[in-house]
């Protein structure tokens, strides 16, 4: 059905330095747009995005309480590389960042902001989403998410507005950046077994969203807004899936 897996890990193959089709990256392929995000499936190559039913995102509702351990973080700091890609701001890792979760570990490629968020809480959206993007070499993916809120100062975020393209290109943030100090310091996250946002939609991805959101400035939201209004796709349905919580 769709992208398998070892479709997906050719397409990744095939554009190693923007991983192909992860989380938005800039990709050989056909166009999508997010104001045709219901309408994604119809492409032979992104039918998965129609005919899934463990796609992403979802309004993080009901959640089991369960024993779970929220996934151990291995990041580097450092001075990267960042991207306009016509779909979103990513900023690109070398290798050496992790992540380990449920006795897997997956090498930390990127991470990238949608705007409003991605997943909901009891169906609201906030300001902002972060993706952190991790892959492993069974064609797997591991993202880590966390909700961005007006109400404060988070240099990382800060750094990286002032640093982003305002139309398609790179550059360099031109700073050293902790990417850890963009998540909330609360622990308490969802579990559950989703698809990348953005086409090919493929199922192989193991979300973890923590559930407290990370006060950033208003203005740098703004920066963001500037250049992508609106790169969110439409909420899921879980279908038969759990939602976890911790
Ligand atoms: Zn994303």
């Amino acid at each position: 059905m769709g992208m398998n897996r070892r479709q997906f890990m050719s397409a990744v193959a095939a554009c190693p330095v923007c991983v192909a089709a992860v989380g938005g990256a800039r990709a050989e392929g056909p166009h999508w747009s997010y104001e045709h995000a219901d309408h994604w499936g119809e492409e032979s190559a992104f039918k998965v995005c129609g005919i899934g039913d463990q796609q992403s995102p979802v309004d993080l509702v009901g959640a089991v309480h369960a024993q779970i351990d929220a996934p151990t973080i291995a990041w580097p700091s450092g001075d990267f590389e960042i991207v306009n890609n016509g779909h979103t701001i990513q900023v690109n890792l070398p290798p050496g960042g992790t992540v380990t979760s449920q006795g897997k570990t997956y090498d930390l490629k990127q991470f990238h902001f949608h705007t409003p968020s991605e997943h909901a809480r009891d169906g609201k959206r906030t300001a902002m989403e972060v993706h952190f993007v991790h892959l492993n070499d069974k064609g797997s993916a591991a993202v880590i998410g966390a909700f961005l809120e007006a109400g404060g100062v988070n240099s990382v975020f800060s750094t990286v507005m002032a640093a982003a393209p305002k139309a398609e290109g790179k550059a360099k943030l031109g700073t050293s950046i902790d990417p850890a100090a963009l998540l909330p310091k609360d622990r308490q996250f969802y579990r559950y077994e989703g698809s990348l946002t953005t086409p090919p939609c493929a199922e192989v991805v193991e979300w973890n969203v923590l559930a407290a959101p990370v006060a950033v400035a208003q203005a740098d939201i703004d920066a963001f807004k500037a250049i992508f209004p609106m790169n969110a796709r439409p909420l899921q349905p879980m279908n038969r899936r759990f939602l976890l919580s911790n």
